[in-house]
């Protein structure tokens, strides 16, 4: 510990014994936990990819963007059902009817679910609907909220806080895992760094996933929709953070046809179902070339 209050990766094993790597017996050193959602696997050797709506509006938006994805070839669905807003005036989510829409949608296509839950006292409420649990990033270190994200033993979905070292991110996580619940995903989802609000909404952080791998056995995915607010950024970002290790990726989508009504929150970031096929694609390609190498090493 340099300066007072200040923690450095130093302090990880002791800040978080339960998810350090460090503080696992000696093992392969580049394990990573597998964490099962349904049929879907974070951590394997492909990369996961979540997609869907900002927020969940009503139940034909959600099950055509729902369906798009999935013909996309994405593996899980998310949508926000309560949505943090910067202002109380503007669209705060649809709420328990929310739950039930992301519910059926999930039935009828087969995608498991992970929508954000903000208030403790509805984490019981909202893991009745939802596969996993997301932890949003203004919320990372609301402690009582971790704390009931871990009793309910449902996976979690932790996103960085928007200005959050990796100390204090993974000291979030070890939350989660003290309740014995060591099924958390992390988030890399952009931080708050000059140039933020210029041409990007935040920066996104691509080194902390080398980092986060060094430092813990949970796996990483990166939100490229939120760290860039710009849906001509998705693509590239997503590719980049591909390259980089990620094990998957959450992505913001929005069907031009339904009703053409623009998205109520974050429309200037979503992408169409389209650009998530490039972007899957481009993970199809990248698992091609990781099985030819294997094959010409054996
Ligand atoms: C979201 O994914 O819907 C969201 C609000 O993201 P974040 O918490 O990263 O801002
Ligand atoms: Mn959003």
């Amino acid at each position: 510990m340099s300066i007072a209050g200040n923690v450095g990766l130093a302090d990880l094993p002791r800040i978080c014994p339960l998810i350090s790597r460090r503080m696992q017996p000696s093992g392969d050193p580049s394990a990573t936990r597998v964490v099962v959602v349904g049929t879907v696997r974070f951590g394997d050797t492909r990369p996961t990819v979540i997609a869907g709506p900002c927020a969940v509006e009503n139940f034909e938006q959600t099950l055509t963007v729902a369906r798009a994805v999935k013909a996309a070839g994405a593996d899980m669905l998310r949508g926000g059902a309560f949505k943090p807003r910067t202002s109380p005036h503007d669209f705060q989510g649809l709420g328990m009817e929310g739950l039930r829409i992301l519910r059926q949608v999930s039935r009828e296509t087969g995608l498991p679910v992970v929508t954000e839950v903000m208030d403790p006292r509805l984490v019981e409420t909202v893991s009745e609907y939802a596969d996993m649990l997301q932890i949003g990033s203004r919320n990372m270190q609301n402690y009582p909220l971790l704390i009931e994200a871990g009793k309910s033993g449902k996976p979690v979905l932790l996103k960085r806080g928007m200005a959050a070292s990796l100390c204090e991110w993974l000291g979030a996580a070890e939350y989660v895992a003290k309740e014995g619940n060591l099924d958390i995903v992390l988030c890399e989802r952009g931080i708050k760094a000059y140039p933020s609000g210029e041409y990007t909404r935040n920066v996104l952080d691509l080194n902390v996933i080398t980092a986060v791998k060094e430092e813990t056995f949970l796996p990483v995915i990166v939100d490229p929709s939120h760290a860039t607010g710009v849906a001509s950024m998705v693509e590239p970002a997503s590719c980049a953070a591909i390259e980089y290790g990620s094990h998957g990726l959450i992505i913001e989508v929005a069907c031009d046809h339904v009703g053409s009504i623009r998205p109520k929150c974050d429309a200037a970031q979503a992408i169409s179902p389209a650009t998530l096929r490039h972007i899957i694609s481009f993970i199809d390609a990248r698992m091609e070339h990781v099985a030819l190498k294997r094959a010409q090493v054996v």
